[in-house]
Formats: C-alpha cells, sequence, structure tokens
C-alpha cells in the first residue's frame, strides 16, 4: 500500500492544490545509487550495475535506475520514501504501461489513479502480491518487459 503522505500528496495533486515536483538533481540520483552497485533489483532479482557517470538508453538492463515510486506526472513526490533503485528494464517497462493506461484514460477518477499507486508500491516490493490484487496491471507489466528483453536479445548491446 501506498504510504498515507504520498496519497495525500497525489490527492492534491488531482485536485490541482499542488503542482508536480521538479526534476531530481544528477546529485540526488548519484546519492541513491551510490551503493546500488551488485545489490539486486527489488522486482526481478537480476543484479544491478551502477554505471557512473555513463550516458545509457533501454540496451542496458541491468543498470541500476532511480524511479519515483508513485510517477512524478501523478503527483508523486520527490520524498526518499518515495524513490526506488531499480533495473533499468523494470524502470522503463513500469513507465511504458503507465503511460499506456494514461493515454486509455484520459480523465480517471481518483480511485483509478489511486487502485494504479498502490499496484505501482506492490510493483516494486513484492511481484507475487501485484500479481494476486491487480493482475491487469502486472500482466500488462509483463508484457512491456518481455518486449524489451526480446528486442534486447536481438541486438545483443554490451556495455
Ligand atoms: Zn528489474
Amino acid at each position: 500500500m501506498t504510504p498515507r503522505d504520498e496519497l495525500d500528496r497525489a490527492r492534491a495533486f488531482f485536485d490541482g492544490r499542488i503542482s508536480s515536483e521538479p526534476k531530481l538533481t544528477p546529485t540526488r540520483k548519484a546519492e541513491l545509487l551510490a551503493n546500488a552497485d551488485g545489490r539486486r533489483c527489488p522486482t526481478c532479482s537480476c543484479k544491478m550495475r551502477y554505471l557512473k557517470g555513463k550516458m545509457f538508453g533501454h540496451e542496458v538492463s541491468d543498470a541500476a535506475t532511480v524511479e519515483h515510486i508513485a510517477p512524478n506526472k501523478m503527483g508523486g513526490s520527490n520524498e526518499r520514501r518515495n524513490l526506488a533503485v531499480r533495473c533499468n528494464l523494470c524502470n522503463r517497462a513500469s513507465g511504458h504501461s503507465i503511460n499506456e493506461w494514461m493515454q486509455r484514460r484520459v480523465n480517471p477518477t481518483w480511485e483509478e489513479i489511486c487502485r494504479v499507486l498502490n499496484y505501482l508500491w506492490l510493483e516494486v516490493r513484492d511481484t507475487s502480491k501485484a500479481n494476486e490484487l491487480y493482475p491487469e496491471f502486472f500482466a500488462a507489466f509483463q508484457r512491456k518487459r518481455n518486449l524489451l528483453k526480446t528486442k534486447l536479445a536481438k541486438r545483443e548491446v554490451r556495455v
């Protein structure tokens, strides 16, 4: 479940009372990534690599990345509670599937947003629960993830 403070912030954003947070600074990201090298992705358990100072695209699936659990465009905060270090592949797959959802639901209700936020919380930390409680979201995430993985396998890029 999304922490209460995070949900309250998302609600205020939904009601138009506050705006979205500024982008995380590179320094803040580096701080969060500092100990990520060799650690496991909380979603897929792959061993992540911290590619310090390197630019990379989707081709480096195991690169450690910082992400907002409650997305910035849904009013997610820059507080530590809302930031997770995940592998590039899981982060991108999650972003793609949420973007698709947002494109389909042009004016979602607060209840729908709430559902997505609670799902995302589980997607990062507890995939079996995510699959049990929100099977349609989890299936969409996995489809995206497999798609990205297949693309990668074809290119076989090593960094
Ligand atoms: Zn992962």
